[in-house]
């Protein structure tokens, strides 16, 4: 390990504006700052019908390679693993003849199971290692990114991000992954992808499982973006997901009856955490009209939403109950530090873990997603796009202050929003050339 480079390295990606690309939307200068023994790339993408991450190891292999290595030397990891699915047996073969010319880097695969990128379930699989209930990979050695934000980081920070890896599947005519600028409307995508199948379309920005539910295809692509599942808006998946509280917690006081499947297949309880969303499901029974949740069994839950989605038989939406339970607890001032379930005791995964884990393949079928599962292949496309929103928050931490003023011309990788040195953020930049026409408090749009 070397404190200079380190110190250099977590600069430079934090002027870059790296942040992790796989959803979270993280900081990776903090990630560089920390000590590990494993660095882990994250190309699990349990995601369904989601590719990009396949298709950037498929195409970009060295610069992935070359960001892995940085984050080894930047953090001190001795060892570091490339985990993908065993499945892909093409991209592997790839992986390991670059690999012969690296040191200390190998191939972890995993098995085709939802949720294998949850960085916790990933860490055990890859070390044997159980993260601490309420902690982090790096309690047990291990730092996490995704192999986007390895594509990011290769440049060493020096090349600020502007473009973003999406795939655009489901209802499209040519569903496909893409490289695009930071800021296009999903709209935009869509027509790269040859535009929709269906007449009355909705999305599901992020993936089917944990994304979040879209009828605006006005939505701008950020920095942390996923990818977009175009169904039909009358699908049951987006009828599902679009419940509100009021009503997911009226039918899940009259319907529950405990039958705990939902915990049983809980990927962090068969880790050994407690996470038990059927007794965050019983408090609703205390819970009536515009009460409050409170079941310190949500606090761990991971949102992976396989409860809701697949696990349980009533079609009930534990997960939403246990996002929920989060947020009354936040305000209770109560966190897993302070609650009962910190008894400080070592975490032991479920005997029968294994046999529990949900086959994709399964999960598909009972998503209604199995005519839409096909193949999302990278697609070069010439599009330059006439506008650009950037939004000023695409990271957890304090939300960018625009540095531009309106009428001023900015080039492709110029800075226009930065936070303060001192608190958590990441700076944005323009993605395309222009002048700037708007701000507001939440981006900064840009005029070609
Ligand atoms: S699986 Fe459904 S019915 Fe069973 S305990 Fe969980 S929420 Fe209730
Ligand atoms: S969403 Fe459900 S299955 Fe996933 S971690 Fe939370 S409680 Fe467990």
């Amino acid at each position: 390990m070397n404190d200079d480079f380190s110190r250099e390295f977590s600069r430079a990606l934090r002027a870059a504006g790296v942040v992790g690309a796989g959803g979270a939307g993280f900081p990776a200068y903090i990630k560089a700052q920390s000590r590990a023994e494993y660095a882990l790339a994250n190309a699990a993408e349990c995601e369904p019908l989601l590719k990009k991450d396949q298709m950037l190891l498929e195409y970009f292999p060295e610069r992935i390679f070359d960001g892995l290595e940085l984050m080894m030397r930047s953090t001190g990891a001795g060892a570091g693993i490339i985990a993908v699915k065993k499945k892909h047996e093409k991209i592997i073969k790839r992986l390991e003849e670059t690999a012969r010319n690296r040191r200390n880097i190998s191939i972890g695969r995993l098995g085709d199971y939802y949720p294998a990128g949850d960085e916790q379930c990933l860490v055990y699989e890859l070390t044997g290692r159980v993260t601490p209930m309420g902690g982090l990979p790096l309690d047990v050695g291990c730092v996490v990114n995704n192999v986007e934000t390895l594509y990011n980081a290769a440049a060493g920070g020096k090349a600020p991000v502007t473009e973003k890896f999406v795939t655009i599947a489901g209802a499209v005519k040519t569903p496909c992954t893409i490289k695009v600028p930071v800021g296009i409307t999903y709209a935009e995508a869509v027509e790269i992808a040859g535009g929709l199948k269906v007449a009355q379309a909705a999305g599901i920005d992020g993936g089917a499982m944990m994304g979040k539910v879209i009828t605006d295809f006005g939505t701008v692509i950020n920095k942390a973006s996923g990818g977009l599942i175009v169904l039909p808006k009358n699908h049951p998946l987006i009828v599902r997901k679009a419940q509100g509280r009021a009503v997911f917690a009226r039918i899940g006081r009259s319907v529950c009856d405990q039958c705990s499947f939902c915990t049983e297949l809980c990927p962090r309880y068969l880790l050994g955490h407690s996470v038990q969303p059927h007794r965050a499901m019983r408090s609703l029974l205390f819970a009536g009209a515009g009460r409050r949740i409170h079941s310190e069994f949500a606090l761990l839950c991971c949102e992976c939403s396989l409860c809701t989605l697949y696990s349980c038989p009533e079609g009930l939406n534990p997960k939403e109950v246990c996002v929920s339970g989060k947020g009354d607890l936040r305000d209770m001032k109560i966190n897993f530090k302070n609650s009962a379930l910190n008894t400080g005791k070592a975490s032991l995964p479920h005997p029968v873990r294994e046999e529990r884990k949900v086959p994709v393949s399964k999960l598909i079928k009972r998503l209604g997603l199995a005519e839409y599962d096909t193949d999302a292949p990278y697609l070069e496309h010439g599009y330059k796009p006439a506008r650009v929103r950037i939004s000023l928050n695409q990271h957890i931490g304090v939300p960018c202050s625009p540095t531009v003023g309106i009428g001023q011309s900015v080039a492709k990788g110029e800075l226009i929003g930065d936070v303060p040195a001192d608190k958590l953020g990441c700076p944005v930049h323009a993605s395309i050339d222009g002048k700037v026409s708007k701000i507001n408090d939440k981006y900064v749009e840009i005029e070609s």
